[in-house]
């Protein structure tokens, strides 16, 4: 008999998709806002009738407590996000929030009553796609960002996150308040894996063994603009000519049998951009992802030893943007979340995440471990993400065992 209930999963997360619908049947749900504030309300109303008890913390990091039979022991946290990109879909974030709601809902069905409470959590701006950085909740509640910093930042229009929180929190009323920081057991998260690699493998469940280190850099040449007619090739600083020279480099330093590593110029922009004029200026962005700290150093080096080395007659400046270190989650919450999914009939994958989750941060704070189920084409960040009814039941039913062994501790 399953742990719960696959069809009122489905109908949430339709529910869910409602707030924020895009045309395409996608979701636009940012941070911060109406709609990310009325998805936050839905889900109170379901917690309400389970009995949960709600708090906020100072970021906006929404708790759903679920009491135990020792109150007073560290609850064991499930949760992701609600809100999504702009052009987003209906399972990145919610899916992790509705599984672990699913879950508390069969235990009250089933009148399971764990040691330790089960906290349902949600975190605030994961996408930070309105306000920086991505994962503001999960970073400041890790102190990673500090909360000043984090209120400060800034949409387009000039907003604080400061101001459209106490917005929210002004909207959702009643929501108590609790300090920044509460610790927790372990963490589970569940999501899908916004990638092809289960769907290829035709499994149901990863086991998530953690998450990728990403580095992104700013490259800025600098040379000299000049007439593209009458300047011979001898006495230019061409910097279109020094970065196709740079980036040939880098193509050859990432090569890689095992295909692990990942290498992105995602802008490329030459100035003055006319056609007649020998560019003066290239500035380009590079996004690199290693699972092994050792190798993204060396990596690191190459990439500034090959701008300095190729730049000439140019000049090359190497600017980091992004650095964040490779997680490995506890070994032994991975060997929960296969034997879990063993008993339950599902040979399990073990998989690296390429993309980060809130998860990143709880890694250094508690045992934490994360569940995949696969997407339709590997297709996130899209708003034809699509998955199956029966993965989404199946990943809950896997949390519900890893979150009552815990529980149980
Ligand atoms: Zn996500």
């Amino acid at each position: 008999m399953p742990l719960t209930n696959a069809q009122r999963l489905w109908e949430r997360h339709e529910a869910l998709a409602r707030i924020g619908a895009t045309g395409r049947g996608g979701v636009c749900r940012l941070a911060l806002t109406a709609e990310d504030t009325a998805g936050r309300a839905l889900l109170l109303s379901w917690a309400s009738r389970l009995g949960l008890i709600a708090e906020m913390d100072p970021i906006g990091n929404l708790f759903l407590r679920r009491i135990g039979r020792e109150p007073d022991t560290a609850p064991v946290w499930t949760g992701s996000h609600l809100d999504t990109q702009p052009t987003g879909g209906k399972y990145d974030g919610i899916y992790g929030v509705l599984a672990g709601l699913e879950v508390l809902e069969s235990f009250a069905e089933r009148g399971v009553v764990t040691r330790r409470p089960i906290e349902l959590v949600v975190w605030t701006d994961e996408e930070g796609v309105r306000f920086q950085p991505t994962t503001m909740g999960s970073a400041v509640h890790a102190g990673a960002v500090r909360l000043e910093e984090a209120l400060g930042a800034r949409d387009a229009d000039g907003v604080t996150a400061e101001d459209a929180l106490a917005a929210q929190m002004a909207a959702l009323g009643g929501v108590a308040r609790r300090r920044l920081g509460s610790a927790a057991h372990a963490y589970v998260e569940a999501h899908i894996e916004q990638g092809p690699v289960l769907e290829a493998e035709r499994r149901v469940i990863g086991a998530v063994t953690g998450i990728q280190g990403l580095r992104q850099f700013a490259i800025a040449l600098a040379g000299e603009e000049a007439h593209a007619g009458t300047t011979p090739a001898s006495r230019r600083k061409d910097a279109f000519v020094a970065a196709h020279r740079i980036v040939a480099a880098l193509h050859r330093l990432v090569e890689d049998a095992t295909g692990t590593t990942r290498f992105t110029i995602g802008r490329f922009q030459a100035a003055p951009g006319s056609p007649n004029t020998v560019p003066g200026r290239v500035e380009f962005t590079i996004d690199l992802r290693h699972p092994d700290l050792g190798r993204l150093e060396r990596l690191t080096q190459g990439i500034a030893d090959i701008c300095s080395r190729e730049a000439a007659p140019c000049t090359a400046a190497v600017t980091p943007l992004l650095d964040s270190t490779p997680v490995a989650f506890d070994p032994a919450m991975v060997e929960r979340v296969r034997a879990a999914a063993r008993r339950l009939g599902h040979e399990p994958l073990d998989i690296l995440s390429g993309a980060t989750h809130d998860a990143k941060f709880m890694a250094g704070l508690c045992p934490t471990a994360m569940i995949f189920i696969p997407c339709r084409g590997g297709v996130s960040h899209n708003e034809s993400e699509a998955v199956e009814p029966e993965h989404l039941a199946a990943g809950a039913e896997v949390l519900a065992e890893v979150l009552r062994e815990l529980a149980e501790e």
